[in-house]
């Protein structure tokens, strides 16, 4: 999609779309992740800030996080929703920290609250998220001696910067993201989030755009972490969904990159958020449960080897025709493009 119009299609949704008005923590719970050859007790935590920097000037196409934030947030309400987080801790070893937004930037959480939260953890790592923007070599330098490991997660989601420009509305570019993962990995462990079929792309270019990158984050990151996109409220993609010009990936889909990504050094996760369900990634309705469980098993021992014999199911051959189909039944070139392919046959 033309930049601009994709711009103006979000805005106009968010325009649209109400955030909230609580003040309370969003939501924790507790999970499991493979880390250093082991696989860990994890916390997870959402803050509910004022929310993405980004989504009050734009947003990301797949992006309905800005829907849970509260515009009107103060620092009181965060230190409450710090105390309601530590009641819930026990002393997990990994500490996920999300706030829909960035932890990094001043706006969201203030440098002396960000290194509070920080404290108040006993854990051997901690992951917080960050738009590129707001990562700032010597503030990353006073947290990492806050903890064991400071983990910085960015989400990148593509490599290729014309699938960050016209597909996501990403905001930032490629070099942006290698300029200030070098500035850090000095002090932090770093993690990429790429998106698993942005609007626009049909599946088979979809798989292709995260195997390309991971390919190019390899030797920038320590982790990846795939996010199938689910279809969220509020969001160009939750649009385009209704009029049914989207499909979530196919699960078979997530199955082949991991397969092309063995070869990998680093250690590739994927986001169980969703999948499974109609608005997340999805098979036929029989296989899911089957191909979840083997993905949450992966997620928590990085090992490929169920992906070799896995188990198969009718739904896999349509995925693989329709995978081959699909680039021909969309036409994506310009009106004269077509003109000059087809004379005759395509008039104004
Ligand atoms: S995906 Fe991240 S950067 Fe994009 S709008 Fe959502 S929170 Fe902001
Ligand atoms: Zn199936």
């Amino acid at each position: 999609m033309d930049q601009n119009k994709l711009k103006e299609e979000i805005e106009s949704i968010h325009e649209r779309t109400s955030r909230s008005e609580n003040k309370g923590l969003i939501t924790c719970w507790n999970e499991r992740e493979f880390f250093e050859e082991k696989t860990l007790d994890a916390f997870s935590i959402i803050f509910r800030t004022r929310g993405c920097s980004w989504s009050y000037s734009s947003g990301c196409s797949m992006c309905g996080y800005y829907t849970d934030t509260n515009p009107q947030m103060d620092e009181d309400a965060l230190k409450e929703q710090l105390n309601r987080a530590l009641s819930e801790y026990e002393a997990q070893e990994i500490v996920k920290i999300y706030t829909s937004g960035s932890f990094l930037d001043e706006h969201e959480i203030n440098e002396k609250l960000a290194l509070q939260i920080l404290e108040a953890f006993d854990a051997k790592k901690i992951v917080v998220e960050s738009r590129p923007e707001f990562i700032d070599a010597k503030k990353i330098k006073i947290y990492s001696k806050k903890v064991d490991t400071l983990e910085v997660a960015i989400g990148l989601e593509s490599a290729n910067d014309f699938v960050l420009k016209n597909c996501i509305n990403k905001g930032f570019r490629f070099k942006d993201y290698k300029k200030k993962v070098k500035q850090i990995s000095e002090h932090a462990s770093i993690r990429t989030y790429l998106l698993l079929k942005p609007p626009f792309l049909l599946e088979k270019e979809a798989v292709n755009d995260v195997v390309e990158s991971i390919r190019k984050v390899k030797d920038l990151t320590d982790i990846v972490s795939i996010n199938p996109v689910n279809v969220q409220r509020g969001t160009l993609v939750e649009k385009l969904w209704k009029k049914n010009l989207y499909r979530p990936p196919w699960l078979w889909s997530i199955i082949e990159v991991l397969s092309q990504a063995e070869a990998s050094d680093n250690a590739v996760f994927i986001s169980e958020a969703g999948v499974g369900s109609k608005r997340g990634a999805h098979n036929c309705g029989e296989c899911d449960d089957d191909l979840k469980k083997i993905i949450q098993d992966y997620n928590q021992t990085q090992n490929h080897k169920p992906f070799k014999d896995i188990l198969e199911c009718d739904c896999r051959e349509r995925w693989e025709r329709e995978s081959d189909i699909e680039p021909f039944l969309f036409f994506r070139g310009t009106a004269e493009l077509l003109r000059s392919r087809c004379p005759g046959i395509y008039r104004r």
